[in-house]
């Protein structure tokens, strides 16, 4: 339960003074979280920090104001020129203000939106307006002003006003105030920060801070290493550290079993297997076996890239579950992928008398019946399935191992929760993630997690030539690609991500495969995320078995699927691709013997982003790299915060910038839990309150569960 003292924050914007119907629902839009049911709460809105402040302390008039000086005005607007120069002379955008006694200024626009300006400075309205000046022509002038905002009740403003992030239809005194009700509902909360480590960084209390990034005073005070905001960011960085550590410590408190060393059966799949391994996968073998061996539970994360040879590795720690009389579970994203583990498992598996079964939406009735009747009485050693199972009432004979492939990052931290809960509660744990994490994602996703790195390729790979080639050069790429079939080749063709809608996915995928059917006929194949399991098996199989040259998709093939003769791949708009999404799909060719490709198509102009994400792509195929860019191009509040990446979102840290907090809050919640592994005692309370004012607080719903 949440601590009474708490509750005024978790009220509705609406409780608000002053916050009526209509100004709720322009809160709703601006600062309500999605999974909140779309309703602000006092809580948002204390979270909402400004990102500008007018100083109104610099308020002459414009006649004492000077050149060059940064100013704060009150103004009437007088007048809009467009800019009505010669054909071709494209001539600013001004409007003209006038203060109180008379005397005019012009704002200048360069490439102005005059529809946008005509809203934001209708003629004859009072706007504050902040900014640089200069002077042209003998004209006092401000270009493109710093702030705009509507002057109504200026005169009760405090010298400082904050300017917040808006939204249609909010004006920025409205909301002003809204925040300042919401700051009187602030219960006093007690110190959570280590005295000595507050002391050192000259932080405020937790009070003072918020009172503070909602009052600055200079442009200093804004930014992200003004003393209250950094304790705000390390406050949130704790939050997260802690319910990550709290989760990863009830994964591992159970004393697990110790499993045997692996002997006979690691030897017999071993022998059977095509090739050696590497010294990257013998590396995390012999630290997976550690873990087993050990008395603790595993919780280890596997990253490889695409094609480094995860599942050997997983289907080799298995065989040691199984050994030791355990069986084992290989839990994927998606069936496809599921299907795609079986195959690659059943051979080496059926080798050394391992019995394997497959368990998805699709196995019904009878066939599921028995496959869980089975697992039940210890008939099968390895179940293979998809995530969703851990949602239904499975019960194993005795659930030794579960290995979770994410593939994607998305929902790990639930995951993990979810898995402490559900089936697979006492099992050692294995996540497998074909993305490689940086350091800073893998601590605020992951915690503090035992981890193993596939850094080394599987021998006799070759580069994957990547080139990028502008859309407009369509047909040169389809004329390539009839050569290529001609030759023997077989062809992944991506097609665009249209909208996060999979009905526009799809319509564009089918539109590239109806075209290139016309000119290769039945050697085209169409997959796609709404096609029924079997005919999507059918296409593949076809695409496998090389009946078909070219396999049209929608990104559905990102996850899964290996056809070691496919050597070319061709990403439509790949502008609009992530990094990681992009990484992933490339390293779906480059397995077999031959020379492979990808071609990247995008759409021009790119985006200044855009271009370096693809010049990253054609620069590099080391994951690592890669992810590492990720990062840095899309700045980590972005990653951090986007439903795709799954993270958790931050609202005040930012990453990678707040790495060093993150790493003190790391070590904060470590020593935290050494010493009181459930936050019981009188001391933890702060700390308690802490996880729930950052909305953390599934972590105690999971302490107080065992
Ligand atoms: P991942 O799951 O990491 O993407 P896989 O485990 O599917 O990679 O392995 C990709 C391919 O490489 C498979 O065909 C696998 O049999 C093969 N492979 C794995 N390990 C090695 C190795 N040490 N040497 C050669 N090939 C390997
Ligand atoms: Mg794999």
């Amino acid at each position: 339960m949440r601590p009474p003292r708490l509750n005024p924050l978790f009220a509705t914007a609406r409780a608000l003074k002053g916050v009526g119907l209509k100004v709720e629902a322009l809160l709703n839009r601006l600062v309500a979280p999605a999974h909140q049911g779309a309703h602000a709460r006092v809580l948002d809105l204390i979270w909402h920090l400004p990102v500008g402040l007018i100083d109104r302390a610099i308020a002459p008039n414009i006649a004492e104001a000077r050149t060059g000086d940064l100013a704060t005005l009150e103004v009437t607007v007088a007048e809009h020129r467009t800019g009505g120069g010669r054909r071709g002379a494209r001539a600013p955008y001004k409007v003209l203000v006038e203060d109180d006694h008379g005397a005019s200024l012009e704002l200048v626009y360069f490439n102005a939106d005059p529809t946008y300006l005509k809203r934001l400075l209708p003629v004859g309205s009072r706007r504050l307006i902040s900014g640089r000046l200069e002077s042209y022509d003998g004209w006092l002038q401000m270009p493109h002003p710093d702030h705009v905002v509507a002057a109504e009740g200026a005169g009760n403003l405090p010298l400082h006003e904050p300017i917040y992030p808006l939204t249609t239809g909010l004006s920025n005194s409205v909301l002003r105030k809204a925040i300042g009700e919401a700051l009187t509902k602030l219960p006093k909360l007690p110190e959570w920060i280590d005295a000595d480590f507050r002391a050192k960084h000259e932080w405020p209390s937790f009070g003072e801070a918020i009172t503070r990034v909602h009052a600055p005073e200079a442009e200093a005070d804004l930014a992200p290493s003004s003393p209250a905001r950094a304790r705000l960011a390390y406050d949130e960085l704790l939050a997260n550290q802690l319910a990550l550590a709290v989760i990863r410590q009830r994964l591992k408190r159970r004393v697990g079993r110790s499993l045997t060393t692996p002997g006979k059966l690691r030897k017999a799949i071993l022998s059977v297997l095509p090739f050696k391994l590497t010294g990257a996968q013998t590396r995390a073998l012999s630290e997976i076996d550690a873990d087993l061996k050990s008395p603790h539970r595993m919780l280890r994360l596997l990253q490889g890239d695409v094609g480094s040879g995860k599942t050997v590795v997983a289907l080799l720690a298995m065989a040691a579950a199984v050994e030791s009389r355990a069986q084992s579970a290989l839990m994927a994203p998606t069936e496809l992928l599921a299907r795609q583990h079986l195959a690659t498992i059943s051979g080496f598996a059926a080798a050394a008398g391992l019995r394997v079964a497959l368990l998805t939406g699709r196995e019904r009735g009878k066939e599921r019946a028995e496959i869980l009747t089975a697992l039940k009485d210890g008939s099968i050693d390895i179940l293979i399935g998809t995530h969703a199972l851990f949602q239904e009432a499975i019960s194993f004979s005795d659930l030794g191992l579960v290995v979770i492939d994410e593939q994607h990052r998305f929902g790990v931290h639930q995951r993990l929760a979810l898995q402490a809960k559900g089936t697979g509660a006492g099992a050692e744990l294995l996540v497998m993630t074909a993305t490689p994490i940086p350091r800073t994602l893998l601590l605020t996703s992951y915690g503090d997690m035992d981890s193993s790195r596939l850094d080394e390729k599987p021998p006799g790979r070759k580069p994957v030539a990547t080139r990028t080639v502008p859309l407009e050069r369509l047909d040169e790429i389809v004329a390539g690609v009839a050569r290529a079939v001609k030759g023997g080749a077989q062809i992944y063709w991506v097609c665009p991500l249209v909208a996060e809608s999979e009905m526009l996915d799809l319509a564009a995928a089918e539109e590239r495969y109806a075209a290139l059917k016309k000119q290769f006929g039945d050697k085209v194949g169409l997959v796609h995320g709404q096609l029924p399991g079997k005919e999507k098996d059918r296409v593949m199989a076809a695409f496998a078995s090389g009946a078909v040259s070219v396999l049209v998709s929608t990104t559905v093939i990102e996850v899964g699927v290996d056809v070691p003769n496919a050597s070319i791949m061709i990403i439509e708009h790949a502008e609009r691709f992530g990094l990681a999404q992009l990484h992933q799909l490339r390293g779906r060719v480059g397995r077999g013997a031959k020379d492979s490709s990808c071609v990247l198509l995008y759409r021009q102009p790119l985006s200044e982003t855009a271009r370096e994400r693809l010049n990253v792509m054609r620069r590099t195929e080391d994951g690592f790299v890669i992810a590492e860019e990720d990062l840095r191009l899309r700045g980590g509040g972005e990653v951090l915060g986007t439903r795709q990446s799954g993270l958790p979102a931050f609202r005040i840290a930012r990453l990678p910038e707040d790495q060093k907090l993150l790493e003190a809050a790391r070590d904060a919640a470590r020593l935290i839990l050494t010493r009181d592994p459930v936050l019981k005692g009188a001391y933890a309370e702060p700390l308690r309150l802490l996880l729930y004012l950052f909305e953390r607080d599934d972590a105690i719903k999971l302490m107080r569960a065992g």
